[in-house]
């Protein structure tokens, strides 16, 4: 039987630092040392073997051939350390991958759109609540302002008029704050190409964790938006994404608290640290199917 062709997704956490401070965010590992991003002969090392990482699953899978590669960068706030940043895309332009990025929106009036427009072929923006109050519950908030619906759907007006044909993701966590909102007049405002919709993951707190009812109530109520939602429930979400930390480690979660960790990308080959980790290839395919 031929392989399925696909691109591979793999998600860089490049920095822990976030202006905001949302109660359940997954994004705290456990680091004593100087994130990856700060220093080059580590982020070339690092993406280096990021590139590797498609050859070394290409030969192991009887069902799926990878032919490119789509890194897409997280944080913290990816927009966070500009320069650091440039510096990431530079490079992996070498080795031709697709970039994407995930922001929650909050520097949009700081960064220039045609800069996002020109180097990301899809860009995600977290969404969890278009009401203020809510936000400022979840902790989607700085010392400088409250997520703000308004400016993020100008910011991707902007975007789209300098790359119409660029992918809009939003992102949304389904919380006990959020569970009983009704997001369709933003998101139909904004029309993205996907709506990724997460059952939140309670890593490190789950004061704030739904009931599965709760959560396909708040597909259901959406579900004029179907033909662009994809969810994603605990179990699809554990062991099914190639994620590496600020530290240039593949994480994965799934376990009772916190994440397991291979050795750095920049200090071992990428096959070494793919081996540390569980991952469950057959989920990532059927993942990968679902989304795509
Ligand atoms: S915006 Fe994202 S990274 Fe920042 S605190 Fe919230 S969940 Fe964490």
């Amino acid at each position: 039987m031929p392989k399925l062709t696909k691109e591979l997704v793999v998600n860089w956490h490049i920095t822990e630092a976030c202006n905001y401070k949302c109660d359940y965010c997954f994004a705290k590992w456990d680091s004593d040392s100087k994130e990856v991003l700060h220093s080059q002969i580590k982020i070339e090392t690092l993406i280096e073997q990021i590139e590797n990482i498609r050859h070394i699953l290409n030969k192991s899978s009887q069902t799926v051939y990878f032919d490119q590669l789509r890194l897409n960068l997280v944080g913290g706030e990816t927009f966070l350390y500009m320069k650091q940043l440039k510096n990431i895309i530079n490079l992996s332009k070498k080795y031709n991958f697709r970039l994407s990025a995930i922001t929650n929106g909050s520097l949009f009036n700081e960064i220039d759109m045609k800069f996002i427009a020109q180097n990301f072929s899809s860009l995600g923006i977290s969404v969890d609540s278009i009401n203020e109050y809510t936000n400022l519950a979840i902790g989607r908030t700085s010392k400088q302002n409250t997520f703000n619906p308004s400016q993020v759907l100008t910011a991707i007006n902007k975007i789209k008029k300098y790359n119409p044909m660029i992918e809009i993701k939003i992102n949304t966590v389904v919380n006990k704050l959020n569970a009983s909102e009704d997001l369709s007049y933003f998101i139909s405002q904004i029309q993205p190409n996907k709506w990724k919709i997460f059952k939140l993951l309670p890593v490190y707190s789950n004061k704030l964790d739904i009931t599965e009812q709760e959560f396909h109530q708040f597909i259901e109520k959406h579900s004029s938006f179907k033909s662009i939602i994809s969810s994603e429930n605990n179990n699809d979400m554990t062991e099914s994404y190639l994620m590496i930390d600020p530290l240039g480690r593949f994480f994965q979660n799934g376990y009772t608290s916190g994440y397991k960790y291979s050795s750095p990308l920049w200090q071992v080959s990428a096959e070494t640290a793919l081996k540390q980790i569980k991952f469950d290839s057959q989920k990532f395919v059927n993942r990968y199917k679902k989304i795509f």
